[in-house]
């Protein structure tokens, strides 16, 4: 049975001791034993610092983004092998913002993929449409080519390790959610392609998470879809009680 997941992602905010803040926020607010799975993912300098301080909670924690090469001359990037020395097993890749202002193309997201995988990593694997592409009707289109190009070069036995997070790029920040109904179609139409290139039981075990305007008001409906396990937060994970009621709506 697939998990149901709700994963804060805090781009580029806070400072060391406002992730200590949130951290120790966190920590106060979070049930014994939420219903889902809980993940936060700081920036690469406050990795360290909340590993460390989520060590025995049931927080999980996740990078934003590593590079594909083992190491070598790539100023001011991270590999997975740094990572995993730090304890961090779980990567986002893929997201909407790398995508758009650090040149990440399908081709470039296969290769980290297929790096993270090779270093026994998991990864949450962002994709998701434009507005220009919803309007002209190629969404599925155009989320079926980023899957294949990126992430369809994996072996069956790689998909225990992916979790799937469709964040329509319009639905990012912008406080427009897309609504349950339309997450539910694209989420169902993934695990279709899925079934169809690799089989039914990869299909129906990877979690599919939704991101783009995830709040405490909207969480509810948008997780009781059928195909809907979980949320990547944005915005509302940067505020312990909001996060933590994006949590408990599970
Ligand atoms: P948002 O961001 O919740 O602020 O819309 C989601 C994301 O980018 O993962």
């Amino acid at each position: 049975m697939r998990k149901n997941i709700v994963a804060g992602n805090w781009k580029m905010n806070n400072d060391l001791a406002e992730t200590q803040e949130l951290l120790s926020d966190l920590k106060a607010q979070l049930v014994k034993e939420p219903e889902a799975e809980v993940m936060v993912a700081p920036a690469f300098t406050n990795l360290y610092e909340t590993f460390r301080a989520l060590k025995d909670t049931p927080i999980k924690v996740a990078a934003q983004n590593m590079h594909q090469a083992e190491n070598g001359a790539f100023t001011g990037e991270v590999s997975a092998k740094m990572l995993k020395s730090i304890g961090i097993n779980t990567v986002i890749l893929g997201h909407s913002e790398r995508r758009a202002h650090f040149g990440e193309t399908n081709e470039i997201l296969a290769e980290k993929v297929n790096a993270a995988l090779e270093n026994e990593m998991r990864i949450i694997f962002c994709f998701g449409e434009e507005l220009e592409d919803r309007k002209n009707e190629k969404h599925f289109d155009l989320v079926a080519k980023q899957l294949k190009e990126s992430l369809y070069q994996v072996s069956k036995e790689n998909w225990e390790n992916i979790v799937l997070a469709y964040e329509p790029v319009w639905a990012i920040g912008t406080g427009e959610t897309a609504s349950p109904e339309q997450a539910q179609e694209m989420h169902a139409f993934v695990r279709k392609d899925i079934a169809e290139k690799f089989d039914d039981k990869i299909a129906q075990n990877v979690s599919i998470l939704y991101g783009g305007s995830v709040k405490p008001a909207n969480a509810k409906e948008i997780f009781a879809k059928e195909d809907v396990d979980g949320g990547l937060i944005g915005g509302a994970s940067l505020k312990a009680v909001d996060f933590i009621e994006i949590v408990n709506a599970f």
